[in-house]
């Protein structure tokens, strides 16, 4: 098996920013896995919340050699011996998991939806991002979401009310809330309190990652649900959390790919509590990934590849907001030629 890497810079449309950075760009690194003449696409959207970025993961993905992956179809050994390469790398290992099974797909002719049993009529609606920004920068997005039956609200840098007041000046829309750690409990208190009589969903990591006593004490006192996202990586951080956090937020780059997300669903599931599949700022390829999964799902935030405007590949899309899969085989993505192509840039072929 050949592998191929290649960065692309991924411009986003406004500045994108959360209670812990503030960025213009973000850069992906995509993979292509070639075998008999199928090539399969991957996608590392790395954090630099977990130490990553697209130079960690191109040095980690670069250290893989193609046999290291073969037989192909064998996916779960192929990503036991990458992973032991890979460490810390997960959003690496996503790249590697999603290639593999978009070159499985297309080596059997099914889309990956098929591949795993689900009905492409159970998607869920994506929410649309709103960063935190000024407000006449909010109300802009809040016309590009326009169609989109749900928001998500980025909150944790002092201006929350603001925000909150801007968002319900121009929509009664249902709002999901995500404060990205950046409260402390008193805050948290006093923001979910005032935040219950807004048509507010849930609330997603109000507080530092380790902070599972606080999430314990704020779930007493408040009556909106609260998701976990930074507290929550892989299937075994996921039963610790049951009877705390009321769901999860699983993301491809997070937990290392398709197959972990899998387990992180039965798991949360296992121990009764919500699943939401989320994302980092990704093209088409990451996101289309991640929309195969999302009719296991009761919630979807999968707009990173809305929120850019040079998309190197076209997938999934959506309609009135709720998520519609390609129907070609495996991710049923192509990439696109022409300006966006320019995003991509290659990097190295070995
Ligand atoms: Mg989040």
């Amino acid at each position: 098996m050949r592998i191929s890497l290649a960065r692309a810079r991924l411009e986003l449309r406004h500045t994108f920013r959360i209670a812990r950075s503030a960025d213009e760009f973000r850069e992906s690194v995509i993979v292509r896995l070639e075998e008999n003449g199928i090539e399969g696409l991957g996608e590392a959207a790395p954090s630099p919340r977990y130490g990553q970025s697209a130079e960690s993961a191109e040095r980690a993905l670069a250290s893989i050699e193609g046999a290291l992956l073969e037989p192909a179809g064998h996916i779960e050994d192929a990503l036991e011996r990458a992973a032991g390469r890979l460490a810390g790398e997960w959003a690496a290992l996503a790249a590697l998991d999603i290639a593999l099974h978009d070159l499985l797909g297309k080596r059997l002719g099914v889309p990956l939806y098929a591949l795993l049993g689900l009905d492409p009529g159970k998607t869920p609606p994506t929410s649309y991002t709103i960063g935190i920004d000024t407000p006449e920068i909010v109300a802009e997005k809040i016309r590009e979401a326009d169609g989109f039956p749900v928001l998500k609200v980025k909150m944790g840098l002092g201006n929350d009310r603001e925000i909150m007041e801007t968002v319900r000046a121009h929509t009664d829309r249902p709002v999901r809330i995500d404060a990205n750690e950046g409260w402390t409990r008193d805050e948290a208190l006093e923001k979910m309190r005032w935040l219950e009589g807004l048509n507010v969903e849930f609330v997603e990591q109000p507080l530092p990652a380790a902070d599972l006593e606080g999430v314990r004490w704020l779930a007493e006192r408040t009556s909106l649900p609260i998701f976990a996202d930074e507290s929550v990586r892989v299937a075994s951080d996921v039963p610790r959390l049951a009877g705390t956090f009321h769901g999860i937020n699983i993301k491809l780059m997070k937990c290392g790919g398709i197959r972990e997300a899998l387990r992180m669903i039965h798991t949360a599931r296992a121990c009764g509590m919500k699943v939401m599949l989320g994302c980092m700022i990704e093209s088409s390829i990451g996101i289309t990934a991640a929309a195969h999964l999302s009719p296991l799902a009761d919630y979807a935030d999968l707009d990173g590849n809305l929120l850019i405007r040079n998309d190197p590949a076209a997938g999934a899309t959506t309609l009135n907001g709720k998520l519609v899969l390609p129907e070609g085989p495996g991710l049923g993505v192509t990439l696109r030629e022409g300006p966006a192509a320019n995003a991509l840039e290659r990097s190295s072929a070995r």
